[in-house]
C-alpha cells in the first residue's frame, strides 16, 4: 500500500546511528507519532538499547539493531531484521556519521577514507538496500543528513566536506532515479547542532557565523526529518537540500 495513505502507526522507519544526538532525537520524534522505528548503532548498544527503552515506555514500537553502515553484510542483516519484525520499510534516514577533523597536510589517508566509507559509502549502501522495496511497493521517503560544509566547506574538514558533498550529489542523483514510483528523496543541512560532534568546538567564534547566534537543537533538525518523512505536503518535495543552520547559508 502507498506510503501516504498507509496509517502512521503501520509505516516503519530506519534511523542510522540512532542511539544518541540527531538520530535518537529524529528515532524519538516519528515513534512519537506511532511509527515503528529501528534504531540503528555501531557500537554505543546501551546507549540504543535506552532509545528503544523511552520509546516503548511510551507506547511507541522500536528495536536495536546493530550494524556498521560501511559494512554491506551488516547492511543486509539490518534490512532482513526490520522485514522479519515489521515486514516493511517506508522511510529510511540515513544520519550516522563520524569526523576525524584534520587539516589536509595532516590528513592521513585512513582519516580519509574511513569518513568517506561511514559517511557516504554508507548511504550508499542503506539506500540501495531499501530502495529495492520501495521501488516494489511504489513508495518511500529517504533524507540524507549531509551537512553545511558540504556546500561551502571547513577547513580541517576536507574529508567530512567532500563526504557530505558527495551526499547532495547522490541526492539529487537517486532522487531522479525513484521519482516515477514516488519515492522521494532529499537531504538536510544542518549548521552547528548541540550534540557530541559539536561539544568541542569553540562556540564564540562560531556564534559570530551563526546569524540567529546559537546552535540549533536536535529537536528542531528532528521536527525538519518528520515533515519530509511523513507529511503529505513533502510528497511533492524530491532531490532539495534544505537548510537548518540559523542562516549559516543562505542559498
Ligand atoms: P553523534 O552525536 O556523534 O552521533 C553519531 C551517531 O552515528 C551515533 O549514534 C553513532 O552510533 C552512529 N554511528 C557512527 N558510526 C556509525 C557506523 N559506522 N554505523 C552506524 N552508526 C554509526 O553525531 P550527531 O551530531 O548526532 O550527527 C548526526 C548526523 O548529523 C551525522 O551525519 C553528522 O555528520 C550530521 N551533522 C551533524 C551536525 C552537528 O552539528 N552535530 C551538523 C551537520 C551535520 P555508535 O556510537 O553506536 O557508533
Amino acid at each position: 500500500m502507498l506510503t501516504s495513505v498507509l496509517p502512521l502507526d503501520s509505516r516503519v522507519a530506519i534511523v542510522t546511528g540512532s542511539s544518541q544526538g540527531i538520530g535518537r532525537a529524529i528515532a524519538i520524534e516519528l515513534s512519537s507519532l506511532g511509527l515503528k522505528v529501528v534504531v540503528n548503532y555501531s557500537n554505543s548498544k546501551i546507549a540504543a538499547e535506552k532509545v528503544v527503552k523511552n520509546i516503548t515506555e511510551n507506547g511507541g514500537e522500536a528495536i536495536a539493531v546493530q550494524a556498521n553502515v560501511a559494512n554491506s553484510e551488516d547492511i543486509n542483516k539490518l534490512i532482513d531484521t526490520t522485514l522479519n519484525t515489521f515486514g516493511r520499510i517506508d522511510i529510511l534516514v540515513n544520519n550516522a556519521g563520524v569526523t576525524r577533523d584534520k587539516l589536509l597536510l595532516r590528513m592521513k589517508p585512513d582519516d580519509w577514507q574511513t569518513v568517506i566509507d561511514l559517511n557516504l559509502t554508507g548511504v550508499f549502501l542503506c539506500t540501495q538496500a531499501v530502495i529495492k522495496i520501495m521501488l516494489k511497493q511504489k513508495s518511500g521517503r529517504i533524507i540524507n543528513i549531509s551537512s553545511v560544509v558540504g556546500e561551502v566547506g571547513n577547513p580541517g574538514q576536507a574529508n567530512y566536506s567532500a563526504a557530505k558533498a558527495g551526499i547532495l550529489g547522490f541526492t539529487k542523483s537517486v532522487a531522479k532515479e525513484v521519482a516515477s514510483r514516488s519515492i522521494t528523496v532529499n537531504a538536510i543541512a544542518p549548521g552547528f547542532i548541540d550534540t557530541n560532534m559539536t561539544k568541542d568546538i569553540e562556540k564564540e567564534n562560531i556564534l559570530q557565523s551563526i546569524p540567529l547566534r546559537r546552535l540549533g537543537t536536535v529537536k528542531e533538525v528532528a521536527g525538519l526529518v518528520k515533515f519530509l518523512a511523513v507529511d503529505p505536503s513533502a510528497a511533492y518535495i524530491t532531490g532539495q537540500v534544505i537548510n537548518i543552520d540559523g542562516g549559516m547559508v543562505m542559498n
